[in-house]
């Protein structure tokens, strides 16, 4: 390479792509000292240093935002960081935070195991007392963490109410709305204070990104988090954060695809003779159904979980009958898959704690795809007929 190609082109050619090109460059360029300033002057529309801010990522952050109606966003590297970007805005060392105690096993290991190291204390509050907070809040109590539907029953939080219980007390609201996506809930219009993606799953939805995002409802917060985001170095790549641009584009397409198909198996499900309890928003007999309704604007989201008689060797032989469906301990691709709460997302949990949330042998998760829904009842069926 010649000294100076790269300007050759730069300079030469007038190239206005439709889409966002990768701009995969850890660093940008300046013309002059003028220049420089300008990118101090008028953040936002310049870039110097990936880790700050690069195009990509802020056309996710931006996307994200609209689609979240937030006051702007930031993107980080998995949905990891971004739980701890969105507590590190509100709790420091000497703080105490909740978390609500059905929740990702990631997010409670974090607290838990990580943060308390640090010096951020926090306690676990169960869902019979999480709208009334009733000996949980404390003087240095700064924040509750919870989902919008947790993993793997099911249950659909009342958002409204828990924002107004948070208010209450003085706390801010943390809300993982993972599950739901924007496309169903947007908890921001609905009294929290921070959200949070595991872009990893439906926001890029191909299976192949790992990413997160915050979106926050105020200009401070999100200052503070892109400070955070760079300080301790948890932006996402120029690269992933295209794909994840690319995936978002079709974000509402999908979520009705993977909603009206869950709706379909779920229903063929309850029907089954081997399928003890369907646990899915979207069936009427589901204790949050009528909040479920009304907060998710008539859609219920891809993930739903099944009860089949509680023996380990029939849960092989089920998985063992797909054909189609692939065991994976993720979620939300364009194609089905299973996942085993009580072997992979939930196996760190104490037994007693694992009987509490109902997570038994014969519970199943099923992430349903966007695939004809009659296929994907057709493989289940092969896989129910072999337990
Ligand atoms: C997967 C997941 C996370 C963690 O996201 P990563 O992208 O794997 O870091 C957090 N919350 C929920 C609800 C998830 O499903």
């Amino acid at each position: 390479m010649t000294l100076n190609s790269y300007f050759q082109i730069h300079h030469a050619v007038s190239i206005s792509p439709k889409v966002t090109p990768i701009y995969q460059t850890s660093v940008f360029t300046f013309e002059d000292l003028n220049a420089l300033e300008a990118y101090f002057q008028e953040p936002g529309q310049h870039y110097m240093y990936t880790r700050y801010g690069n195009p990509n990522t802020e056309e996710l952050a931006q996307e994200v935002n609209k689609l979240e109606q937030g006051h702007g966003a930031v993107v980080t590297s998995s949905g990891m960081s971004a739980i701890l970007t969105a507590v590190l805005v509100y709790a420091k060392a000497g703080d105490h935070v909740l978390c609500a105690e059905e929740i990702y096993g990631g997010s409670s290991s974090l607290l838990s195991q990580e943060l308390t190291h640090m010096g951020i204390e926090v306690s676990f509050v169960p869902t019979d007392d999480i709208f009334s907070l009733e000996g949980y809040v404390r003087e240095n109590t700064k924040l509750l963490l919870a989902e919008t539907i947790s993993n793997p029953m099911m249950m659909v939080m009342d958002l409204r109410q828990l924002a107004q219980t948070c208010q209450n007390h003085g706390i801010k609201l943390i809300i993982d709305n993972t599950f739901a996506t924007p496309i169903i809930t947007n908890p921001l219009t609905l009294g929290a204070d921070l959200v949070i993606h595991s872009v990893t799953k439906y926001l890029s939805g191909h299976s192949d990104v790992t990413a997160g995002v915050v979106v926050a409802s105020t200009p401070e917060d999100v200052t503070r988090a892109s400070q955070i985001m760079r300080t301790w170095g948890l932006n996402l790549s120029p690269f992933e954060s295209w794909l994840a641009v690319r995936g978002l584009k079709t974000l509402k397409l999908r979520v009705r695809e993977h909603s009206s198909n869950a709706l379909a198996v779920a229903k063929w499900l309850q029907n089954h003779p081997k399928v003890q309890e369907v646990f899915y928003p979207g069936l009427e007999q589901h204790p949050q159904y009528d909040l479920a309704t009304q907060q998710g604007k008539g859609l219920y989201g891809g993930m739903l979980s099944f009860r089949i008689t509680d023996d380990t060797e029939a849960v092989n032989r089920f998985m063992r009958g797909l054909s189609q469906v692939p065991f994976s301990p993720s979620l939300a691709g364009v194609t089905t898959s299973i996942s085993y709460p009580l072997g992979t997302s939930h196996r760190g949990l104490s037994k007693e704690m694992q009987e509490k949330m109902g997570i038994t042998v014969g519970v199943v998760r099923l992430s349903v795809g966007i695939e004809d829904a009659d296929e994907i009842i057709k493989d289940l069926e092969k896989g129910l007929a072999a337990v």
